[in-house]
């Protein structure tokens, strides 16, 4: 169909904006937060000359390239990338350099997995080349299927299967009477972050750890398995790292708390905190299935079965599993490919933009999906500066490396730069991977009503509503109650959420406290049956994903005007009144938590005083009775509460002091005074941080976010309080209540003192 394509070709060079419909930010009537409605005006204008620019043709051709070969840390293909992407960061007229970190890496010497008893069952380890998938073949330059900073081991024991391998998996192995003392574990991968897995199991004694992929989660019970669906087949393995991040820092495990430059002071590999206790291999359902088959004792829980033909037995054995795995500890280069755009009236505050360029194997949509929108941005940025657009603030755009072993190029940066970012970083906003669907937003909750008016801007490629609109409605459809749908329908801005961790946002919020936004476009493709695979290659993202690439234009321009945005605003466009209802929400939470476990445990009390485990026992299915517990005290939270009211107050006067003064920020003369408002509003999300972290985790300083220590990727909001109360530290608990309503009313005096200097600034 040639013809109708150069139709649109022509089309497409006349009238670029037309082509996507009408670009619904240019005619958005709405005034811009921290702009005067003239600044505001033109800068809508500059905003909708960079969306006409992303052009799906290009997506295509940058991920043909990037995932042309297997580019892990320290391959010849991750540096070629980093260079491929300095050239192109130069070509579009940016400043652009490589920073180069050296880190601990390990790879697979030794992998041998097999069943000795009661059958003889070898392990095959191995994902096959699909004659249909063309890079699924470069055997030569593939990591083996491993996970990155499991600990050298050489055990033999019993196998226990222990569902995903939660605290509370091991609780109903407690109730069946089961232990995994001396024993290997075997978990399935997902409901929490893979490292939990073997951290968990080894604080319960267990001598090693089996991650597999249960086809129920990612495979044949979601869809046809790849190569003639999207999902998971049966040899497929997810790589990935089991670094245990949450308790101790991501990053170089060498070097943590420091950038892992040349001459930085490294820790010797047997006291870095960070590597697993026991050894770990993660392995297809392929290769799962006789072992789980082979497992007697109890049947597992119904909940714990997955769709395998089998009958998923818990053990112990008789299974009897052979894991032996040994690692080359060596120390690889990662490349951060850095670049900026200099700001034309406030240089020293900076808008900071990532995404790794580093993969498991190929990588297309993980992470390159993403890394093609955030390259078309800047090029698209280049040529809004050839025709004369001036950011006012500083933009750095980082291409990352090293992210997938745990976020090393991101974290190294931050940790070498820290003073600077203290310093200058106003936002860093992140993105990671992207497919067809809703528009996910994540962030610091002060730029909350800042990504909602962005949202608000963008057309969904596949609805033609903007994409706020599709997000709203998608949660309303999603919604679990009435009065949920109610606030969605009322609340002039959707909730976003708030981030645990996972990719390289992480050292920015959790350890610099840097206001910060995480993006991705999702919901409608199945990237989970091919995470971390050989089989993520540019032949599943074309023929399962965002085939067209719009999603990724979509991306691009979602980002992108939030990046120029951000740049442009005579004031920071932070707003707190959103943050202030937020707090109020986490603080009726944590009450909400504590009641909970108080009624939770009076309860089983209650029962086991009533006789009901003696009158629920099977003789055939015996179980065990849990201990009788402590009913939880009842902790202060009022300082928080007032924290909270001091904190929704100085919100609103703020609000109401932007509100007046918006007709003269477009005044030269008034904007050249607005440096110290703008000192303010940056701080705003450092004083939400501790110089000495949270409890035994002293590298998150982050008082209201972070992952949590036993959910990995997942966030704990105000993780002092929470998991004081969920790990039964109560004391501990009420302590961090102080400190976090210290924090927040500290957060109070600064907003505070933003509204009265605004409202004092004169023309
Ligand atoms: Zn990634």
């Amino acid at each position: 169909m040639r013809p109708v394509a150069a139709i649109v070709l022509i089309f497409t060079l006349i009238f670029p904006s037309l082509c996507f419909g009408t670009d619904p930010g240019a005619t958005n009537p709405a005034a811009l937060v921290g702009y005067s409605p003239a600044t505001g005006q033109s800068e809508r204008e500059w905003e909708a000359k960079y969306r006409a620019i992303p052009d799906p043709a290009n997506l295509r051709e940058y991920m043909r390239r990037l995932s042309a070969r297997p580019h892990h840390v320290g391959s010849p293909y991750d540096k070629d990338n980093a260079e491929w992407i300095l050239a192109h960061f130069k070509e579009w007229g940016l400043d652009a350099h490589i920073e180069r970190f050296d880190v601990l890496f390990p790879t697979p010497k030794i992998r041998v997995l097999e069943m000795v008893a009661p059958t003889k069952f070898t392990a095959k380890l191995e994902e096959p080349a699909l004659a249909i998938d063309p890079t699924s073949n470069q055997k030569d330059e593939q990591l083996p299927t491993y996970n990155a900073y499991s600990i050298d081991g050489d055990v033999t024991a019993p196998l226990v299967f222990v569902n995903y391998g939660l605290p509370e998996d091991y609780e109903n192995l407690d109730r069946l009477g089961i232990s995994v003392k001396g024993a290997i574990v075997i978990a399935k991968y997902l409901h929490s972050w893979r490292g939990v897995k073997p951290k968990v199991a080894a604080e319960h004694g267990a001598i090693g750890c089996l991650i597999y992929s249960e086809p129920q989660d990612d495979g044949y019970t979601r869809d046809n398995v790849f190569p003639v669906g999207p999902m998971r087949p049966p040899d497929g393995v997810q790589r990935g790292s089991v670094m245990d991040f949450a308790s101790n820092s991501p990053g170089d495990p060498l070097t943590p708390g420091i950038g892992a430059t040349p001459d930085a002071k490294r820790l010797a590999l047997k006291d870095a905190k960070s590597i697993t206790k026991i050894p770990v291999l993660p392995i297809s359902y392929g290769d799962a299935q006789p072992l789980l088959t082979a497992l007697a004792g109890p049947m597992a829980p119904d909940e714990w079965r997955g769709s395998l033909p089998i009958p998923y037995h818990v053990g112990p054995g008789p299974a009897m599993v052979h894991l032996k795995v040994a690692f080359n500890w060596d120390i690889k280069p990662v490349y951060d490919v850095i670049a900026k755009i200099p700001g034309s009236v406030a240089p020293d505050e900076w808008i900071i933009r990532g995404n790794h360029h580093d993969a498991w194997v190929n990588g297309a949509e993980d992470p390159i999906s993403a890394q093609v929108s955030l390259l078309e941005e800047a090029r698209s940025m280049g040529l809004l500066l050839k025709q004369g657009w001036k950011p006012r603030r500083t933009i750095i755009y980082c291409a990352w490396d090293g992210e997938e072993p745990m976020l090393l190029g991101s974290t190294e940066w931050a940790e070498t730069h820290a003073d600077e970012l203290r310093q200058h970083a106003a936002v860093y906003i992140n993105t990671d991977s992207n497919d067809r669907g809703i528009l996910n937003m994540g962030g610091s909750h002060s730029l909350e009503q800042f990504i909602n008016g962005v949202a608000r801007d963008i057309e969904d490629p596949e609805t033609r509503m903007t994409v706020w609109q599709r997000a709203q409605l998608n949660a309303i459809a999603n919604a679990k109650s009435a009065d949920d749908r109610k606030e969605l329908r009322q609340r002039s801005d959707l909730r976003i959420n708030a981030l645990g961790s996972g990719t390289d946002f992480t050292a920015y919020l959790d350890h610099i406290g840097i206001a910060t936004l995480d993006l991705e476009y999702g919901g409608e493709d199945e990237g989970a049956g091919i995470y971390h695979s050989v089989y993520d290659d540019f032949y599943w993202y074309t023929h399962f994903s965002d085939t067209n690439f719009v999603y990724g234009r979509a991306l691009a321009q979602t980002v992108g005007t939030s990046v120029i945005r951000l740049a442009d605003a005579e004031v920071l466009p932070f707003d707190f009144v959103d943050f202030a209802d937020t707090m109020e929400m986490y603080t009726k939470d944590l009450e909400k938590l504590l009641a909970d476990k108080q009624e939770e445990i009076r309860e089983r009390n209650q029962e086991l005083d009533e006789g009901m485990f003696k009158a629920t026992f099977d003789p055939r299915r015996p179980t065990v009775a849990p201990e009788k517990e402590e009913i939880p005290p009842h902790l202060n939270f009022a300082p928080m509460q007032n924290a909270v009211d001091s904190l929704t107050r100085s919100a609103k006067h703020y609000q109401q002091a932007l509100a007046q003064k918006q007709a003269s920020l477009g005044d030269d003369a008034f904007a050249a005074k607005l440096g110290a408002l703008n000192r303010e509003l940056i701080e705003t999300e450092r004083k939400l941080t501790n110089a000495d972290g949270l409890p035994r985790r002293p590298w998150y300083k982050h008082l209201l976010y972070a992952p949590g220590v036993y959910s990995g990727y997942g966030v704990k909001t105000v993780p002092g309080v929470r998991e004081g109360i969920e790990q039964k530290q109560y004391a501990e608990a009420e302590q961090e209540i102080v400190r976090v309503a210290r924090a927040l009313e500290d957060e109070s005096t600064v907003i505070e003192s933003a509204a009265r200097d605004l409202e004092q600034t004169q023309r």
